[in-house]
């Protein structure tokens, strides 16, 4: 008998054994989506693996149906599948979930597909009847085209039933397309051809093919060199020619015959940088971004399935995109934070998932940064990837100039309260806006002012749900809460002691705004945050205005640190880069690092070169002075070592657990007993004691969590699975096991 062990939504974390009929046998294979009977319903499952034999002591129920056509996931990808659920300990059928979009889920009977009728002139000659004066107006209304049956009729008031009537005396053919819903239909791309390579973007191509030349997929006639390739490190400055370099790594792979995936993270997503990929390689690239409806998506996936598009562009998930032939995995500014799913299982971090699934295909894969995340740069030190680098940017732009701005001598002047604008950024926004030239200016917080207190009382308004003050919000007047999204009006008077003096205190992108506006009175100046951008156009519409010089000072949060190139951009601006500084995080450096390069990269990409000022209380830190001189070698290698005598990552794997309860004693008994299954860690571990976490209470729930690395995942995955195993999570709790985690919460 064949035995088919099925995994379904309806138990996560186990598979059931069915019955394979004889009828069904050989459409039957890991990663077939089936139908079957579970307790008194019918559901769809996926086959895992086959089996001649179960465990099970009763009868097999059978498997009822089959979807049609080749199995909806590839065994590479089931095998990634299964990797995940193991290595981030989340359930399989999660894993399972992001290998196909849920329209294609909706089961064995339905394959998601939008269907249209259609319409056309029959042939003449095989007409019987002389068309009535009526009929052939819509024969001639028609001519030689294909309409869409519903369209044409709206459009020139025939019923539906005359067409209908028509089809059945022969005169019109009406048939049922597959409608493809194109996320970019109605937009012109130009096409765009190779650019000549300057002398270490042809280095980089070459030792990228010399790994295309390992790859399986490339060589289907079993040519391809051993051993498999090695994933590559694509390091170079902000605007070098990266994306160029692997726009003709993806050519080689299509005139091969294989197909690729990009990666790209999802706030760079920009319809510019579509089009830098559709003007290139046009409809074979399929676009898979969280904006589209799930027609579209649907669709676009389909289309990758078909092979009719070999490459696909998008964020995270786009990893999983059932590419054939798959030669060629681009993750580009690999060290964005946004690849790691935080908020639900599996919390995977989509950069090693694509090494993963690289190496599980044999397919070349390239990690492209201007400021590599410091595991992959340890990785290219140990040689466990190959390295490339680009010094200079491509087309002989210079590098920007970095001046740190001293805020302490800044606020000393200022007669001891810290200003906003320095005096240096004052006068080089003022020297920009002289010749005509725009300037970004960077703040990572929203709001009018993070916190309002009474200075009379001491009160500070706070959320109810969370332990973090409410950010004051001038547009709409009111006080929110960015943890949970709570609001209320802003008070008249103190709550507490009646005082009407409220004191705002600190800086967000609005105050920034209303300040900016009364420093420079003539400029032209624009917000872009997540309060400004939550309709779906007004992102693009805003970038949209400072591309066409409409705007002169651009001000926002990471949404304007990421990926944008506007050549008019001489000036950037980086108000409080001790923010990201002093976040308690091992990876506050790293983070500074990056984002100064970032906005660094933002300036100079034209024909005038380009200013950061970068204001800070701390110009001394590594991560700022290094910055200044986009010297990622010495910052890594400065950084590295910080890491390794404090067993932090990438020495280690980084596990953070966290537990999330309405009772806060409960909460805390749970995860100290959590703790003591875990253990000391030894020699093999380090072991964070669980306490309550930075934010005490956020949501309404209490939030503690304990912290553990060690060299091998293996122990540490083992030592979790047991503490799982042995503490049922109890009722109104829960706990978050965040493996590699990124962010502390
Ligand atoms: P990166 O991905 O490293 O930020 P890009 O590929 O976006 O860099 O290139 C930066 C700019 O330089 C772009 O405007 C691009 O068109 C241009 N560019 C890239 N390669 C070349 C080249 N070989 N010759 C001339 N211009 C180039
Ligand atoms: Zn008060
Ligand atoms: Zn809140």
């Amino acid at each position: 008998m064949k035995v088919a062990r099925v995994a379904t939504d309806a138990a996560l974390g186990r598979t059931f054994d069915y019955e394979v009929p004889e009828a069904f046998a050989a459409r039957v294979q890991p990663g077939t989506l089936v139908r079957i009977s579970f307790g008194n319903r019918e559901l769809d499952g996926f086959v895992m693996e086959l089996s001649d034999a179960t465990a099970y002591a009763g009868t097999l129920k059978p498997i009822l149906g089959v979807a049609d056509g080749e199995p909806l996931v590839s065994p590479a990808l089931l095998r990634l599948a299964k990797w995940m659920a193991a290595y981030y300990l989340a359930p399989l059928e999660r894993c399972l979930k992001f290998m196909f979009p849920p329209d294609v889920r909706g089961g064995v009977l339905s394959d998601g597909f939008k269907r249209q009728l259609t319409v056309r002139a029959a042939p003449a000659q095989g007409r019987l009847l002389e068309p009535a004066p009526k009929d052939r107006e819509v024969l001639e209304r028609l001519g030689d085209g294909t309409e869409l049956l519903a369209g044409f009729c709206r459009a020139w008031h025939f019923s539906a039933a005359r067409l209908r009537r028509m089809a059945r005396d022969g005169l019109v053919v009406i048939e049922e397309k597959i409608a493809r819903r194109n996320p970019l239909a109605g937009r012109t791309i130009l096409r765009t051809s190779p650019l000549p390579l300057t002398e270490e973007q042809r280095t980089a191509l070459e030792l990228i093919r010399g790994e295309l030349a390992h790859c399986a997929a490339l060589h289907p006639d079993g040519t391809a060199a051993s051993p498999a390739p090695k994933p590559v490190l694509l390091h170079g400055v902000t605007a070098s020619g990266k994306t160029e370099v692997f726009l003709q790594a993806i050519a080689e792979v299509l005139s091969k015959g294989g197909g690729a995936i990009v990666l790209v993270p999802e706030i760079s997503l920009t319809p510019q940088t579509i089009r830098r990929f559709v003007s290139r390689f046009g409809d074979t690239v399929a676009v898979l971004h969280s904006n589209l409806s799930t027609g579209e998506r649907h669709d676009e996936w389909q289309r990758i399935r078909s092979g009719e598009a070999r490459v696909a562009v998008g964020p995270r998930s786009a990893l999983f995109a059932p590419v054939a032939r798959l030669g060629l995995i681009v993750v580009d500014e690999e060290q964005e934070f946004s690849y790691k799913q935080e908020d639900s299982p599996p919390r995977y971090q989509g950069r090693d998932v694509a090494v993963m699934r690289a190496h599980l295909e044999g397919c070349a894969i390239v990690l492209a940064s201007a400021t590599p995340s410091l595991e992959s740069w340890h990785n290219a030190q140990t040689g466990k990837y190959l390295l490339s680098t680009l010094r200079h940017r491509a087309a002989a732009q210079e590098m920007p100039h970095t001046v740190l701005a001293d805020m302490r001598a800044e606020t000393a002047r200022a007669g001891g309260r810290r200003p906003l604008f320095s005096d240096v950024l004052i006068q080089e926004i003022h020297r920009c806006l002289d010749a005509g030239e725009q300037v970004m200016l960077f703040l990572n917080r929203r709001g009018y002012a993070p916190t309002i207190s009474c200075p009379a009382c001491g009160y500070t308004e706070t959320c109810e749900n969370c332990s973090v003050s409410m950010t004051y919000h001038r547009d709409d007047q009111v006080l929110r809460c960015h943890l949970c999204g709570a609001y209320r009006p802003k008070p008249k008077v103190c709550p507490q002691c009646g005082s009407d003096q409220y004191r705002e205190s600190g800086f967000g992108t609005q105050r920034v705004e209303t300040i900016a506006q009364r420093l420079f009175p003539s400029a032209r100046i624009e917000r872009m945050d997540l309060d400004v951008t939550t309709r779906k156009a007004s992102h693009e519409e805003i970038l949209g205005r400072f591309r066409a010089g409409q705007t002169d000072i651009l001000i926002g949060t990471q949404m304007i640190a990421k990926g944008l190139d506007f050549p008019n951009v001489t000036l950037a601006g980086i108000l409080n880069a001790d923010i990201s500084l002093s976040v308690p995080d091992f990876r506050a450096s790293e983070r500074t690092f990056q984002l100064i390069a970032q906005m660094a990269g933002r300036v100079g990409r034209g024909v005038k070169p380009g200013t950061v000022i970068v204001q800070t209380a701390t110009p001394e830190a590594p991560a700022i002075e290094l910055a200044r001189t986009e010297n990622f070698v010495a910052f890594a290698q400065e950084e590295l070592q910080q890491r390794a005598a404090l067993h932090y990552p990438p020495y280690t794997h980084f596990i953070c657990v966290t537990f999330k309860g309405e009772d806060a004693e409960q909460t805390r008994q749970y995860a100290e007993a959590f703790a003591k299954v875990i253990g000391p860690g030894g020699d093999a571990f380090v072991v964070g004691e669980p306490g309550p976490a930075s934010i005490e209470k956020a949501k309404g729930l209490y939030l503690y969590q304990m912290t553990l690395r060690g060299e091998s995942p293996r122990l540490l995955l083992t030592r979790l699975r047991t503490a799982m195993a042995a503490c049922p999570v109890p009722h109104g709790l829960s706990v978050a096991i965040d493996v590699d985690a990124l962010t502390v919460p």
